[in-house]
């Protein structure tokens, strides 16, 4: 991914980064819409997370034990989320995902996991096949990986319960979860279509397998409710990643406590991590939900900012005659050089053209704004986008999109 290699060119080199302006080697300023993928809901080292590390270094920032902080941590994910009754620390979005899955089989008794092309959920072996976001790139899905790894794996098409029913047809009695993102961030930004998400809990529960929510992206990008709360679903199992560590490793995977009592030492199911829970990372925890609690008015703010980028370019593609759906979601926007109504799911999302996209990534650099380097990525805003950062990014694509236009690429 940081390669570029998907549209080609040098890849970008950052060397520091300041609220919504990612700085690269080359000494320019660029209004930044990677925010690392995700985590940086507040931009780049803002004040009230970067500061008094020296502090917090010096009580230490690795135990191997656990600490006051992280069991109050973990309180306050739980009143957050309600569907979460447990909880674990991990340090990465891979190890929550891998480690829920786990939880899922031991809880069931049975093996086979159900997917969704064009999800991402890390990037451990089971979860490489039919993914999006970089996972898609060359033979990502398969080399390495044996066969055996994947032998209880199965992908269907998101959005389409029909698919769902003919992957899973003759094999729910050995069902263990669904795994999805509710709202997907990884083939840009697909929304489920209505009925979707009832035809998922629906599957799970007659066949009596969990639905594990992947939230590694959407909770407190989407509100401190995470996607669950906006598409007002409880699911079993949640993961968890990216914006609740402000910026450092820290992720976690939780649930029904019945479902999470499979864990050691209370269960047989075995879970690690030197790093997990560690008072650096869960004292940015800390910091990120106090600031959320602290300004009732964020993600309204949020919204905003996303509804002026999101409305800023369909009014740049109306003015250029394109045709190209916007979506938007609170802080993520995204849409494809692709006609038509928006993507539902991964199959029409590779219809998108991908030079076009190329060129369109490049064109935008050149005007001083980061895209992420693949048409599967989306753009996401942060507290620190102010209106004058977007009115200039809808300025930039306006020009970059006639000047592919005349250039007969779009
Ligand atoms: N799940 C989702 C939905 C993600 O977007 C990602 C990372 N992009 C992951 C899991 C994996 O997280 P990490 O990169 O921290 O391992």
């Amino acid at each position: 991914m940081r390669a570029g290699a998907a549209v080609g060119g040098a890849p970008f080199v950052q060397v520091a980064g300041r609220g919504p302006y990612a700085i690269g080697a080359d000494g320019a300023e660029y209004v930044d819409y990677v925010m690392a993928y995700g985590p940086l809901l507040f931009g780049h080292a803002h004040p009230a997370l970067a500061g008094g590390f020296d502090a917090l270094a010096r009580r230490g920032t690795v135990f191997g034990s656990t600490h006051p902080e992280e069991e109050r941590l973990a309180e306050r994910l739980c009143a957050a989320v309600p569907s979460v009754e447990r909880v674990r620390f991990t340090s990465t979005g891979t190890e929550a995902v891998m480690s829920a899955v786990r939880v899922a089989r031991a809880f069931t008794a049975r093996p086979l996991l159900l997917r969704f092309g064009g999800n991402y959920h890390g990037h451990f072996d089971a979860a490489l096949h039919g993914a999006g976001a970089s996972a898609s790139a060359g033979g990502a899905a398969h080399v390495g990986i044996p066969a055996s790894a994947v032998s209880d794996v199965a992908v269907a098409r998101y959005n389409s319960v029909a698919d769902m029913d003919r992957v899973l047809a003759g094999r729910s009695a050995s069902l263990a979860a669904i795994l999805l993102e509710p709202i997907v961030g990884n083939m840009g930004l697909v929304l489920p279509v209505p009925g979707f998400l009832d035809g998922v809990f629906e599957r799970a529960r007659t066949s009596g397998a969990l639905v594990i929510f992947d939230e590694v992206i959407t909770w407190l990008r989407l509100g401190l409710g995470g996607a669950q709360a906006a598409v007002a679903q409880a699911p079993d199992l949640t993961t968890f990643g990216k914006v609740m560590g402000g910026g450092l490793p820290l992720a976690a995977f939780g649930g029904r406590a019945d479902v999470m009592s499979v864990l050691a030492p209370e269960g047989a199911v075995f879970t690690g991590g030197t790093f997990s829970g560690n008072p650096l990372s869960v004292a940015l925890g800390h910091r990120v939900l106090d600031f959320i609690e602290s300004d009732r008015d964020l993600y309204r703010r949020l919204d905003g900012a996303g509804r002026r980028l999101a409305g800023g370019l369909r009014a740049a593609f109306a003015d250029l005659g394109f045709d190209f759906a916007v979506t938007q979601l609170g802080s993520m926007v995204d849409f494809k050089f692709r006609r038509g109504p928006a993507v539902r799911n991964y199959d029409e999302a590779r219809e998108a053209d991908g030079q076009a996209f190329a060129a369109y990534y490049h064109a935008m650099r050149e005007r001083g704004i980061l895209l992420a380097p693949s048409a599967n990525e989306l753009m996401f805003l942060s507290t620190e986008h102010a209106d004058a950062d977007i009115d200039r990014t809808v300025a930039a694509a306006h020009d970059s999109l006639r000047a592919l236009r005349r250039e007969g690429i779009v």
